[in-house]
């Protein structure tokens, strides 16, 4: 779709209704500091392009209902993509930010390292079907996040070591060419923060703009460790792009485990779903004693993270002290990342969290032991609830925020 090219002040309207999701004209003035004639008429003109749209709200005051502004859902749609380790994940995302449709496809072969669940001829495929769905003439772009390096100013996947057919791919390029639309691609930990800062527990902190101060970092712990910062609102990336990589910060002494980046003593190498799960295995293969766990292994040949979770939930004391050592490692790292950049929050997701979400409160009994009190004063430490939600909403907004940027 044809977009407007818009003035630096009806971006910054566009920017505060977007945040404040909900805001009267009188207020709008009073955030942006524009005459309250300016406003009226940006937005008469944001409404009549489709950007903006007004509501009405329940509460009436002496029978007046005040007009809200909000992002017009139907203004356009973009199409958010995941491409992660062990699943990708795509959707058509509105303006507003719902979630019109999403589909996951898993690698349910496990095939291994790297994986290969969709390679990239067979994700465009899937795109094309999506923007053949929902039209072209609606289409605002399309956001991707992956697990991997990305080059954020050359707009290429780097390095890509987790799945086939995506290192070294100048992404946005290919698809612009296809779908002629705007392509941006990022990583997908600074996507699922861009999603928590708009849509999750993050959206408090945007609200309203004037006293929000913008920081979060999220931290996703799944088939990969990442970590997407957010400071003063902007995404840091590092001078090349390559800020972030929290799986690569050791976090053992001694032992000589190498990681997929061919160093050594990495977090990856322990703190990972499946590294997890074959610690266990493990453990229970070296465990002489009686437990639920080991008698599955040894009937069904494997365990699945369901049956992991249930085990701890069980107290099952093989499963209880693998979960006691991993959290000790993650917390380590979490620890030094804490002192290093003192976040205002630090939201926790990816496979990991989503399945087991009961490590929270050891995780920060962990934290506070190993991190400078003040450095924890006043942080807002817990596990997104958007999940995976989040990293197709994430991966839409680096489209939706070039409205304003
Ligand atoms: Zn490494």
């Amino acid at each position: 779709m044809n977009r407007k090219e818009y003035t630096d002040t009806s971006k910054q309207i566009i920017e505060i209704v977007y945040t404040r999701r909900q805001i009267t004209r009188k207020d709008l003035a009073e955030a942006t500091g524009l005459s309250s004639l300016t406003v009226v008429k940006n937005i008469a003109a944001l409404i009549g392009d489709g950007v903006i749209e007004e509501t009405e709200t329940l509460n009436t005051i002496k029978g007046r209902k005040p007009l809200f502004l909000s992002p017009n859902p139907d203004y356009g749609y973009v199409i958010g993509i995941d491409v992660g380790s062990y699943s990708i994940k795509m959707g058509i995302v509105d303006f507003s930010g719902r979630i019109i449709e999403k589909k996951e496809v898993i690698d349910e072969f496990n095939s291994g390292f790297p994986s290969s669940i969709l390679d990239f001829s067979e994700l465009r495929s899937h795109i094309a079907a999506l923007a053949d769905k929902y039209g072209a003439e609606k289409l605002l772009g399309i956001g991707v996040g992956i697990t991997g390096l990305v080059n954020n100013n050359t707009q290429t996947i780097v390095f890509c070591p987790n799945i086939r057919g995506y290192n070294n791919l100048a992404i946005s390029s290919a698809l612009q060419e296809q779908f002629k639309v705007p392509v941006l691609v990022d990583t997908s930990a600074r996507c699922m923060a861009l999603g928590e800062m708009f849509f999750g527990g993050g959206e408090r902190r945007r609200q309203p703009p004037d006293d929000a101060s913008g920081e979060l970092s999220f931290v996703s712990v799944g088939h990969s460790i990442a970590v997407g910062t957010i400071i003063g609102g902007k995404i840091f990336r590092g001078v090349n792009g390559f800020a972030g990589e929290l799986g690569h910060v050791k976090a053992v002494m001694g032992e000589q485990k190498v990681c997929t980046c061919g160093s050594y003593n990495c977090i990856e190498g322990y703190v990972t779903l499946p590294e997890i799960k074959n610690a266990l295995v493990g453990k229970l293969n070296e465990f002489r004693g009686y437990s639920l766990l080991k008698e599955k292994i040894e009937n069904s040949g494997d365990i699945s993270y369901e049956d992991m979770a249930n085990a701890v939930s069980m107290g099952d004391k093989v499963a209880v002290e693998c979960f006691g050592e991993t959290i000790e490692k993650l917390s380590i790292v979490l620890a030094d990342y804490v002192n290093l950049f003192n976040p205002a929050s630090l939201v926790l997701g990816g496979g990991f969290f989503d399945m087991f979400p009961f490590v929270l409160p050891e995780l920060e009994r962990e934290l506070q032991k190993q991190c400078l009190t003040p450095s924890l004063w006043g942080i807002k430490l817990g596990i997104s609830e958007l999940s995976v939600d989040g990293a197709i909403k994430g991966s839409a907004m680096q489209i939706i925020q070039t409205m304003w940027e």
